[in-house]
């Protein structure tokens, strides 16, 4: 099983390559249990099967089951848009078994992450020693950035006995509060104003706070995944440097607007963060899955991460940099190259117009939608999402119409709740919708 095979070369490249063309790619379904139990039946048996007939499963029935999160007219929850490039320089990576967990082993590959890297610190304004790392998602960056957060706050403070606090908002991501429960975290909820949080509220909070000294670090929203709606970064930076609070920016979907001018003045205050996630497998077209973590002081981080082996000390001992010290991992995939690739060849300036373009596409929707007697704006769009709803309508014929809008291939549209009442919501991010499948979605809501 280690020799190569040109025969199974052959077929894999063709798939790839098929799927690489399609333009556009198309939505499929969701799947049936019996249906997929049935295909995979009787595969794992101790003499194996033939290459062409496993892939014909995943081709003919497992593929179709999985909903295209790269097609144009996927606008539910964050989509995906990942660039060609990106695509197959992820397959590099993969047929070159290219690691990323130490300079010593990878030097070649982490200079390069780091390079990716140092693109997404400057346009978010960090100093020049700022760095981090790619990993998963924007859970795990999340999660390795607050447990640095606690652990510096517990040095600094000697807060042992005390359970410590995390300011964050009624608008936070849901995996900032579940990394506060895996790190014996708890949170101080402070009231947001028009659902944004702001350095007024939570000075407000923290002076009514019964246990004051408690409170370590703030995880500010850049861009909420519900409605797009970016906090107030400077206000919230100023009262974490008189609090000495570890500022933490969650920009895994919206921080991505960094790079469109036109959306910069929203992110003022970023580049004061402690630390800043933001997901290129979101709005930055990169393939699953990658998030960039930076620190400003990434030697905290490492202090808090590295982990000590008596087989780990010669990566200790060279000179370099360690992607593994700067979050809870270990061994890792070179995740970034595949957004630098992407980076190299088509440059900054195109990310800048892709991303431009799904917040002039959610623009456009919103003009749509506002003048289309049947519909109504929620609220004007907060980055590229857009929040709306068809007066009459309850909660059971949003689900019902998303589900018969799947079934006809026309898009998948998922619906969301607003302030207690369930809406539609449109997140885009493919550069390659377009205004008239957007107003196709919309006719079918009359
Ligand atoms: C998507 C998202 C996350 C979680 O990121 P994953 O990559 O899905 O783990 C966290 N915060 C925000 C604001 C997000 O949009």
């Amino acid at each position: 099983m280690f020799r190569y095979n040109e025969d199974m070369v052959g077929h894999i490249f063709d798939y790839c390559r098929e799927r690489l063309s399609f333009d556009p790619v198309t939505l499929d379904f969701s799947g049936e249990k019996e249906a997929l139990d049935a295909a995979l039946a009787g595969l794992m048996r101790p003499e194996g099967n033939d290459h062409e007939k496993v892939l014909k499963v995943f081709a003919d029935h497992l593929a179709p089951a999985v909903i295209s999160c790269d097609s144009p007219r996927f606008l539910a929850f964050i989509p995906a848009a990942p660039t060609r490039a990106s695509m197959l320089f992820d397959m590099i990576v993969s047929c070159s078994s290219l690691q990323g967990s130490s300079w010593l082993e990878a030097a070649g590959a982490v200079a390069a992450e780091n390079q990716a890297l140092r693109v997404l610190a400057d346009v978010a304004g960090l100093p020049p020693e700022a760095g981090g790392v790619f990993v998963s998602g924007g859970s795990a960056a999340n999660l390795s950035a607050l447990a640095v957060a606690r652990d510096t706050a517990s040095r600094r403070g000697g807060w042992r006995r005390r359970r410590l606090r995390v300011a964050v908002s009624d608008q936070t991501h849901s995996s900032i509060r579940n990394a506060l429960r895996i790190l014996d975290m708890e949170e101080l909820v402070v009231a947001t104003t028009e659902h944004r949080l702001t350095g007024e509220n939570l000075r407000a909070a923290l002076a009514s706070h019964r246990h004051r000294g408690d409170v370590v670090a703030v995880a500010a929203t850049a861009g909420t995944t519900n409605a797009g709606i970016v906090d107030d970064l400077a206000g919230i930076a100023d009262v974490a440097a008189e609090k000495n609070l570890w500022f933490h920016v969650d920009g895994a979907y919206g921080g991505a607007a960094l790079l469109a001018p036109g959306a910069r003045h929203l992110f003022r205050g970023v580049g004061r963060a402690d630390s800043f996630v933001v997901d290129p497998h979101k709005w930055l077209f990169a393939p699953f899955d990658c998030a960039a973590l930076l620190y400003r002081n990434p030697a905290l981080a490492k202090t808090v991460h590295t982990q000590q082996a008596s087989y780990l000390d010669v990566f200790h001992e060279g000179p370099g940099w360690n992607p593994s010290d700067y979050a809870y991992h270990l061994t890792r995939r070179a995740r970034g190259l595949a957004l630098w690739f992407s980076l190299a060849v088509h440059g900054t300036d195109a990310y800048s117009t892709a991303v431009e373009a799904a917040m002039a596409m959610a623009t456009q929707a919103a003009a749509r939608i506002e003048a289309a007697e049947h519909l109504e704006l929620v609220r004007q769009p907060g980055l590229s999402i857009v929040l709306f709803r068809r007066p009459g309508w309850e909660a059971a014929d949003y689900h019902r119409w998303s589900r018969e809008l799947l079934a006809a291939q026309v898009g998948f549209v998922t619906p969301t709740a607003w302030q207690g009442e369930t809406v539609a919501r449109f997140a885009f991010l493919h550069p390659d919708t377009t205004v008239e499948m957007v107003d196709e979605i919309l006719a079918t809501m009359k």
